[in-house]
C-alpha cells in the first residue's frame, strides 16, 4: 500500500473515510482500512489530524502515476484518480470520458468535455483543431483546467428567509461559502472562492462547487436555516418547497394592483421581508382615490405607505406568523366599525381578510370574492421558485500557457473580441479589466462537465476558439494543431 493507516494513532473518528473521493477507506474495529482503489492522492494525510495516515515512498504494484496535475495519484490497475477523470485500463492512463464534440452553430469546434489535462502548462493543450466555417478558418483550443480561483453564484429565487447577507454557508459543519447581497427577489449564495479553497476545508469546498455546478443536490446550512438546492429545481427551505417568488415588494404590488386591491377592501397590507406596502398611504393607493385609512401596519415605516418587513418565516418572508399580528394600530377617528382590512402577501400564498370592531380591535371574516379575486390575480402573476448557478473563475497564465506561449496575448484576444471563451460549448460573460475572469450559466453547459482535483481546484471545460490567422498572431501552438475531422473519427 502506498497510504498506509498507523493503528496505533487511528483514533476512528472516520474523518478520512468521509473525505476520500475514492471511498477508499472502510471503517473495521473502529479503525480506518484502506482499500485496493484508493489512488494515493493523499487527502486522507492531510485530514487526519493524528498524523495515522501515511503516504509511503513505495508505489503499488500495477499503479501508473497520473502527471495531469500536481496530485500525481497512483493509480491502481482497474481504477480511477481521486478526480474520477482518468482510469488505469491495463497500465495505461486513459480519460474515462470520451471527448464531447457535438457543439451548436457559431460555439467552438470541440467542448473540452473530456479533453483532460495536459500537465505542467508548458506543454499545449491537449486538443488544438481546425475547421473551415463559412468560408474562414476557425481553430479551437481546448483543455479541461482545475482553477483554484472558482466557485459557483447559486440564485434561489424564494420568498422564504434563508440568512442574512454576509452569514456563513456550511456543508457538514464546514464553511464553505456565504449568503451574498440579495437581487431583488432572489436570495444569492457565493460558494468557494480562493480562500476557502485553499483552507483547511478546502476538499469539502470543492467538492461542494463542483456538485452544485453538476446540477447535484446539496444540503447547505445558514444559521439554523437549512437550504436543499438543486439547480434547475424549486428549493426547499427548513422542509418546505417553495413554489412562487414575487415579481416585486409589497410597495410595488400596491403600484401595480391599486385599482384591483381598491375594490377588494377597505384597506389592503401586502406584507414582504423588504417592503410591507400599505395601499390607502400609499401613492398609488391615493391615485386611485383613496385617503390614508387610519391603519398602521406592524413594520418599520420608511415612506408614504413603504414599511421596512423584518426577515423571517412568517407571510412573505416576515417575522409575521399571524396576519392579525400585521395590523399595528388603527386610528378609530379616522377608521370605522365595519370596515375591511385585507393582509396578503407578495406571492398571494396565503390571505386573510378582517373587520374593523367598534371597539377598535378587528376580527377575520370569510374572503369576499373581490378579495379572493384580487389575491388570485397576484398570485397568477407570480414567477415560479426555482434554484440557478453561475459558474465563476479565472483562466490564470498556466490554464492560458497551454493556447499561446505569452499568455498575455490570450487575454488580449479575449477582451479584444478575436478570441471567443466559452465553458463545456456554453457562451460566457467575461468580465471587464484584466485577466480572464468569467461567469457560465452551468444549465447551459454540457451536463455533468466539472470536476475537482485534490490540490484542491475545480477543473472546468475551457474552450478558446478564433480565426487561424488571429491564432498565428498571439504565438498559438500551431505545431499542434490538428482537423477537426482527425479528431472526430478518431477510435475511442
Ligand atoms: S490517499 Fe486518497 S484515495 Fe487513498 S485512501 Fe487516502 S483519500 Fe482515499
Ligand atoms: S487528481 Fe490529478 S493526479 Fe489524480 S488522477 Fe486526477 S488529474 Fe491525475
Amino acid at each position: 500500500m502506498a497510504v498506509i493507516i498507523d493503528k496505533a494513532l487511528c483514533t476512528g473518528c472516520a474523518l478520512c473515510a468521509r473525505e476520500c473521493p475514492n471511498q477508499a477507506i472502510m471503517m473495521k474495529d473502529k479503525k480506518a482500512v484502506i482499500l485496493e482503489n484508493c489512488s494515493s492522492c493523499g487527502i486522507c494525510t492531510r485530514v487526519c489530524s493524528k498524523g495515522a495516515a501515511m503516504k509511503m515512498a513505495d508505489i503499488n504494484e500495477g499503479a501508473v502515476k497520473c502527471t495531469s496535475c500536481p496530485v500525481q495519484c497512483e493509480v491502481p490497475a482497474g481504477f480511477v484518480g481521486a478526480c474520477q477523470r482518468y482510469r488505469n485500463e491495463g497500465g495505461q492512463l486513459i480519460r474515462n470520458r470520451q471527448l464531447v464534440t457535438d457543439t451548436a452553430p457559431g460555439g467552438p469546434l470541440i467542448t473540452a468535455v473530456g479533453a483532460g489535462t495536459n500537465y505542467p502548462c508548458c506543454k499545449p493543450a491537449p486538443y488544438i483543431v481546425q475547421d473551415t466555417v463559412d468560408g474562414v478558418e476557425m481553430v479551437t483550443v481546448v483543455t479541461e483546467a482545475p482553477l483554484s480561483y472558482s466557485g459557483v453564484k447559486v440564485k434561489i429565487d424564494t420568498n422564504l428567509h434563508i440568512g442574512e447577507e454576509g452569514a456563513k454557508v456550511k456543508r457538514n459543519g464546514k464553511v464553505v461559502g456565504m449568503v451574498d447581497m440579495e437581487e431583488y427577489g432572489s436570495k444569492m449564495l457565493t460558494i468557494g472562492g480562493a480562500n476557502l479553497l485553499t483552507g483547511k476545508d478546502g476538499f469539502i469546498v470543492a467538492r461542494t462547487v463542483v456538485e452544485i455546478a453538476n446540477s447535484e443536490r446539496v444540503t447547505l446550512k445558514v444559521d439554523d436555516n437549512v437550504l436543499e438546492l438543486q439547480v434547475g429545481f424549486p428549493p426547499i427551505i427548513n422542509g418546505v418547497e417553495d413554489r412562487k417568488m414575487r415579481v416585486g415588494c409589497g410597495s410595488a404590488t400596491i403600484g401595480m394592483f391599486a385599482a384591483r386591491l381598491k375594490e377588494a377592501a377597505d384597506e389592503v397590507i401586502i406584507l414582504d421581508y423588504h417592503i410591507v406596502g400599505l395601499l390607502s398611504e400609499h401613492m398609488a393607493g391615493e391615485a386611485v382615490g383613496l385617503n390614508w385609512s387610519g391603519v398602521t401596519p406592524n413594520a418599520r415605516r420608511s415612506t408614504r405607505g413603504r414599511y421596512f418587513g423584518e426577515h423571517g418565516h412568517g407571510w412573505g418572508g416576515t417575522d409575521i406568523e399571524d396576519p392579525k399580528d400585521a395590523i399595528k394600530s388603527i386610528d378609530m377617528s379616522l377608521a370605522k366599525a365595519g370596515m375591511t382590512i385585507l393582509v396578503t402577501e407578495t406571492t398571494g400564498r396565503m390571505a386573510a381578510l378582517f373587520e374593523i370592531q367598534n371597539d377598535g380591535s378587528v376580527k377575520e371574516i370569510p374572503m369576499t370574492t373581490e378579495a379572493q379575486d384580487a389575491v388570485d390575480t397576484i398570485r397568477d402573476t407570480s414567477e415560479n421558485a426555482r434554484v440557478s448557478a453561475l459558474y465563476v473563475g479565472g483562466t490564470g497564465g498556466s490554464a492560458r500557457a497551454g493556447v499561446a506561449v505569452n499568455p498575455a496575448r490570450v487575454t488580449q484576444a479575449v477582451h479584444d473580441g478575436d478570441a471567443v471563451l466559452t465553458i463545456g460549448g456554453a457562451k460566457t460573460f467575461v468580465l471587464p479589466g484584466g485577466g480572464i475572469n468569467f461567469m457560465v450559466d452551468v444549465e447551459k453547459v454540457v451536463p455533468k462537465a466539472f470536476t475537482w482535483v485534490p490540490t484542491p481546484a475545480t477543473v472546468a471545460p475551457v474552450e478558446y476558439t478564433m480565426p487561424l490567422d488571429k491564432y498565428q498572431k498571439i504565438g498559438g501552438h500551431i505545431d499542434a494543431i490538428k482537423k477537426r475531422s482527425e479528431i472526430i473519427n478518431q477510435p475511442e
